[in-house]
C-alpha cells in the first residue's frame, strides 16, 4: 500500500495511491463496516489499524471497485503533505554510511548517532523548500527514512521489523553553518519548512527487503549521491531495537536512516543549494521526492 496525506478542507486526510487515483482510506473502512478515522490521519491509520494493515489494503482495494466516492482523484492533482503530516517524533541517524563517515573525517561510530528534528520542519512531495534566506550553506542529505506503525519498547533487533508499517524517501536538508555554530546540530535541523519526505509511504510488504535498496540524490539532474541501503552502517532493524531500548516508539513516528557519501558541503568546492534548484532524491521501489528551492 503506498500511503500519502492530501490537503482537503484545510486538513490532511490520509489517502492510499492505486494506479494513478487516491482514494480516502477512512471512508473506504467505513464503506466496509469499519470503524472510521477521527482524525482521518495517517498517524491515526496507523495508531488504529497498524497491526492490521493487510485489511486497510483489502477495504482500499474493495472501495476502489464498488465505492466511486471513496475516489478523491488524480494523484498528480492533489497536494500531498507529508505522508505523516504530524508524527510524535522525528529522529535522525547521523553517520551512517562508511563512505560518508570517510568524507566528513570523523571514525566510525561505536553506536548509532541519534538527532532529532521537529515535525515543523516537514514538508510534502512538490513543496518548496523555503530556507535559503536563513543561511548561506543550505545542503541536501537524501535519506530513506522508516515509518513506525506499533508500539514497541525495548524490542530485540530480531523483532524491530515488526513495528515497521513502512518506509519514504526523506531530504534532510541542513543549514549547515547554523549546524555547526555550537556542539548541538539542533539549529541546522530545525529550520521550518526544510525536510522534505514521501511522496508515499511504503508498506514494507510492497518494498520487499528495506536493506538493498537503490538511493540517488540528484540537483538539477546532476547525480550527487548514489548508494544503496545495504551499506548502512547500522541497518533499519538495529537503528529500531537501538532507539526503543531508551524510548517508546509510537506509530507514525519518523526514524530517517542516514546519508551516504556526495553532500553539498563535502565537494571541493562546496556546493550549496540556491533559489530554484530543483533537488531529487530516488529510492527504488519508494518514489522519487522532487523539491524546487525557494
Ligand atoms: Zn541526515
Amino acid at each position: 500500500m503506498r500511503l500519502v496525506s492530501y490537503r482537503s478542507q484545510d486538513r490532511w486526510r490520509v489517502g492510499a495511491v492505486l494506479g494513478s487515483a487516491v482514494h480516502d482510506v477512512d471512508h473506504a473502512l467505513t464503506g466496509n463496516g469499519r470503524p472510521g478515522l477521527a482524525p482521518a490521519t495517517t498517524r491515526e491509520l496507523l495508531r488504529r489499524y497498524g497491526d492490521v494493515l493487510d485489511e486497510v489494503d483489502a477495504a482500499v482495494r474493495r472501495a476502489a471497485a464498488e465505492l466511486p466516492s471513496a475516489r478523491v482523484g488524480e494523484v498528480t492533482d492533489l497536494h500531498l503533505g507529508p505522508p505523516v503530516d504530524d508524527p510524535q517524533k522525528v529522529l535522525c541517524i547521523g553517520l551512517n554510511y562508511d563512505d560518508h563517515v570517510a568524507e566528513t573525517g570523523r571514525a566510525l561510530p561505536a553506536h548509532p548517532d541519534v538527532f532529532a528534528k521537529f515535525a515543523s520542519t516537514l514538508l510534502g512531495p512538490g513543496d518548496e523548500i523555503h530556507c535559503s534566506q536563513v543561511t548561506d550553506n543550505l545542503d541536501f542529505e537524501g535519506e530513506l527514512a522508516v515509518v513506525i506503525g506499533r508500539t514497541g519498547r525495548d524490542v530485540e533487533p530480531g523483532a524491530a521489523l515488526d513495528l515497521v508499517a513502512g518506509v519514504m524517501v526523506l531530504n534532510d536538508i541542513t543549514a549547515r553553518d547554523l549546524q555547526y555554530r555550537g556542539t548541538q546540530w539542533l539549529a541546522g535541523k530545525a529550520v521550518d519548512a526544510s525536510t522534505p519526505c514521501g511522496p508515499a509511504l511504503v508498506t514494507l510488504d510492497e518494498v520487499g527487503d528495506p536493506q538493498n535498496l537503490e538511493l540517488e540524490t540528484r540537483v538539477n539532474g546532476v547525480r550527487m549521491q548514489r548508494s544503496n541501503t545495504k551499506h548502512m552502517i547500522f541497518p533499519i532493524a538495529y537503528l529500531v531495537s537501538y532507539v526503543s531500548r531508551f524510548l517508546t516508539l509510537s506509530p507514525g513516528d519518523v526514524i530517517s536512516t542516514g546519508t551516504p557519501k556526495g553532500i553539498g558541503s563535502k565537494r571541493n568546492p562546496p556546493q550549496w543549494l540556491r533559489p530554484g534548484d530543483v533537488v531529487e532524491v530516488e529510492v527504488e521501489r519508494v518514489g522519487t521526492l522532487r523539491n524546487t528551492v525557494r
